[in-house]
């Protein structure tokens, strides 16, 4: 199979299942994605890996996980890796914007719809990735667009181009179990894949609690000043309950 080259239009015969190449001709850093070539570009790393713990520990130390996460996990070594994204340059609104979809199956989340970070990019080079894995793509051009459709609606997209961007994957333990997460090596924002979560019935028990006392007082107390003086009164346990419960939990 022949495929032509996107920037100077060289017929390339790519060696059997071989998707990530470079123009003969023009040097040109390319994708295969089924007929068609597209520019293959690479994100650098600015985020220094000695950064990577702190960014995740501020994620595990934030109001979705349990509580004390950022001390009681241990974080393994993070290793540097490439994860391959579709770049979609779309107009909407008389601007342009460039979204990413991920090309490739991942249990991160938040991989869907990004923005792409504000870095420097540059052809995808060997030189460029020094030696850290690359991530093929698995999911086609056409695929990951039809995702992005189906969440913004039909839109123009004037250029696609896969992106590798660099990610820190750094596994921690808790409680015997093993957890998946990346940090962006640009951005230092968090990807986590499944992680020990708050439980919600605490909260939804402290909110029935509040609702109960709050409609009680509401039928019992007929005189507004007073209900104004109990509702606060009686506000202060539940908001201590609560507090408490954040804490513990
Ligand atoms: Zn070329």
């Amino acid at each position: 199979m022949s495929v032509a080259c996107t920037q100077c239009g060289a017929a390339i015969e790519p060696r059997a299942g071989e998707r990530l190449l470079v123009c003969p001709f023009c040097a040109t850093a390319l994708v295969v994605d089924g007929s068609l070539t597209l520019i293959h570009e690479v994100m650098v790393p600015t985020v220094p890996v000695e950064q990577v713990p702190a960014h995740l520990r501020r994620f595990l130390g934030g109001s979705s996980t349990v509580a004390d996460l950022d001390r009681t996990a241990s974080l393994e070594e993070p290793t540097l890796e490439y994860f391959p994204f579709w770049a979609f340059t779309v107009a909407a609104g008389g601007r342009e914007r460039v979204v990413l979809e991920p090309a490739a199956p991942s249990s991160l989340q938040g991989l869907q719809g990004l923005e792409l970070p504000a870095g420097s990019t540059r052809p995808m080079a060997a030189e460029a990735t020094l030696g850290a894995p690359v991530l093929e793509p698995e999911v086609p051009a056409e695929t990951a667009r039809e995702w992005l459709v189906a969440r913004d609606g039909e839109l123009t997209v004037r250029q696609t181009v896969l992106y590798h961007l660099p990610l820190y994957r750094t596994p921690y333990s808790w409680q015997g179990r093993r957890y998946q997460a990346a940090v962006d090596a640009v951005s230092g924002k968090v990807f986590p894949a499944e992680f020990p979560a708050k439980a919600e019935a605490p909260f939804v028990g402290v909110a029935a609690l509040a609702l109960v006392i709050f409609g009680l007082e509401g039928l019992l107390i007929q005189n507004l000043a007073w209900k104004v003086v109990v509702y606060l009164v009686s506000a202060l346990p539940i908001l201590g309950i609560a507090w408490l419960t954040s804490k513990k939990v």
